[in-house]
């Protein structure tokens, strides 16, 4: 384990990025909101807090700014949106270097996660040419039948700590194409990421020119906020993402006031290796999705099924990857595991750890690591051999721990990998494609991201993103994701001279 250098060092560096990206230094330096790192647990900024008597005031603005925003032609909404990649581009590096301070993410990963953001950029610029709608063929002489797609309104964004830029994103990109407005309300613990990409957002619209004010609100503060947000009925779309437990708080609340939604929630995902799996490539695609981000992915894989021929091959080698990657301050060299973000992932870790063991489990790795910075939390990843899919196995926790089974046959092992909560990513490792062909059907993984030979982490922006079960249901940026954003009107217009009913009905009066 490597020692970060001086303390107040990350705090510098953290106002020197925060003002080359243009946020103003009133919102990050005498706020309430005291915002730490997980690299040494020392205190950064102080960022200012929403008020939660200040959200309706504020959504309202947001809600005029739609009135305007949704008469502004597509294609010119979407040149927004390619000044906002180009934005990002610029402050690629800045941004990246913030994700890894805020959150603990090496830097290849804080600068795939802006990178994410360019991609989704891209891909809303296209579509804003593309928001098509069907005609149908209709029963009636003289008729037409189409489909309008119109924007919706102002959405809520609530994201969760750990993809603290790419998932506003995944939402904004989109919604803003769609002629909406958004009203985001980050995670409290990454209240400085949000007020860049603010920031950079300006830059874009500065350039834009003729955009109305407060297409885009940042709310900072916690749960309270959030619900504000999720109970303003001007906000027509409120999209979820974090733990199964807020999305149980919020989706009955939207419910109760038949707001849309889109929950992106908790993940516990799995892997399977079959006997003829690539065991070289199956190893690196494990060990990435279940040790990478410190297992703080929703898409980490926790629980693997392997098969009972090749267990004895594979799971000494990812032992042996457990006990020799590189963990500490992710700004170092070569390092591939940072920080817990907290005392509170650390806790849950432990307690998990110690249930798993209480279930017959047998540990290797786990603990923390010692930096000698009370406040900072980096542990070593934890790979666990279960007698059985036990009740600590059926449960995500936000941790690098990898609960690894012995499967006879794939049926059965398919079986125990759709037996629990959560149905976001799923994996198989095979060069069969009778297995991989199974699980893929119907009748095979019920996630809502189901791969082959490769693992269940690092989806790409030109999907559909999402899960089903207590995952939420929701999806988000690729593929047709985008009609969530909008709201869609079927029209059917009469050009005959006279009154046919549909169904033949008659009413003559
Ligand atoms: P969290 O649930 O603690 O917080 C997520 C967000 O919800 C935060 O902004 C928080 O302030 C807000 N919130 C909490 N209570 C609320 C309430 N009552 N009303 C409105 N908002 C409320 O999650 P976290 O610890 O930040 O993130 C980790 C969790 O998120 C994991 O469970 C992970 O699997 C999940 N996650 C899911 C996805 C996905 O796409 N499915 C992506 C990233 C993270």
């Amino acid at each position: 384990m490597r020692r970060s250098g001086a303390r107040n060092m990350i705090a510098d560096e953290t106002a020197e990025i925060l003002s080359r990206l243009g946020v103003d230094e009133k919102l990050y330096t005498s706020g309430e909101l005291a915002v730490s790192t997980p690299l040494t647990g020392e205190i950064i900024s102080n960022v200012k807090q929403t008020g939660a008597e200040e959200v309706s005031s504020k959504i309202e603005d947001a809600h005029r700014a739609f009135l305007q925003w949704r008469n502004v032609p597509a294609p010119r909404r979407g040149e927004l949106v390619r000044l906002l990649g180009e934005e990002l581009r610029n402050d690629k590096e800045d941004l990246g270097r913030l994700v890894s301070i805020e959150v603990g993410k090496v830097p290849s990963e804080g600068a795939g996660e802006v990178q994410e953001m360019i991609d989704i950029c891209d891909f809303a610029v296209g579509l804003s040419r593309q928001l098509y709608g069907l005609t149908i063929a209709t029963e009636r002489d003289g008729h037409r039948m189409m489909e309008t797609w119109h924007p919706l309104g102002v959405v809520g964004v609530i994201t969760a700590f750990n993809f603290p830029v790419a998932v506003w994103s995944w939402n904004s990109a989109l919604a803003l194409i769609c002629g909406n407005t958004v009203v985001w309300k980050p995670s409290e613990k990454t209240p400085l990421t949000a007020l860049a990409c603010q920031a950079i957002l300006k830059k874009a619209l500065d350039r834009f020119g003729d955009a109305p004010e407060n297409l885009l609100t940042v709310l900072i503060g916690a749960g309270d906020v959030g619900e504000a947000l999720v109970d303003n009925t001007k906000v027509a779309l409120v999209s979820a993402t974090g733990s199964t437990r807020m999305g149980r708080l919020v989706g009955p609340r939207l419910a109760s006031r038949f707001a849309r939604q889109i929950l992106e929630l908790g993940g516990n995902n799995a892997g399977i290796v079959c006997p003829s799996a690539d065991l070289e490539m199956a190893l690196r695609a494990i060990a990435f999705g279940a040790i990478g981000t410190a297992g703080q992915r929703c898409t980490s894989m926790r629980r693997l099924f392997v098969h009972e021929d090749v267990y004895d091959q594979l799971v000494p080698r990812l032992k042996k990857a457990y006990e020799t990657v590189s963990i500490g301050n992710p700004l170092e060299q070569d390092v591939l595991v940072g920080p817990l973000i907290d005392r509170n992932a650390f806790e849950a870790m432990e307690a998990a750890l110690e249930s798993a063991t209480k279930q017959g489990g047998a540990v290797t790795g786990g603990g923390r690591v010692d930096t000698g910075l009370s406040e900072a939390y980096y542990v070593r990843p934890a790979l666990v051999e279960m007698p059985e899919q036990s009740g600590i196995v059926l449960e995500e926790t936000f941790a690098p721990i990898l609960y690894v089974m012995k499967y006879t046959e794939l049926s059965e092992a398919i079986a125990q990998h759709n037996a629990v909560g959560a149905g976001l990513s799923s994996s198989i490792f095979t060069l069969n494609m009778r297995e991989a062909e199974q699980f893929l059907s119907a009748t095979g993984s019920d996630c809502g991201i189901v791969n082959v030979n490769i693992g269940t982490s690092g989806a790409e922006i030109g999907g559909a993103f999402g899960g089903e079960k207590e995952t939420g249901g929701g999806r988000e940026s690729g593929s047709d994701a985008w009609k969530a954003y909008m709201r869609r009107s079927t029209n059917t217009i009469n050009y005959s001279d006279s009154l046919p009913l549909a169904q033949g009905v008659s009413f003559d009066i």
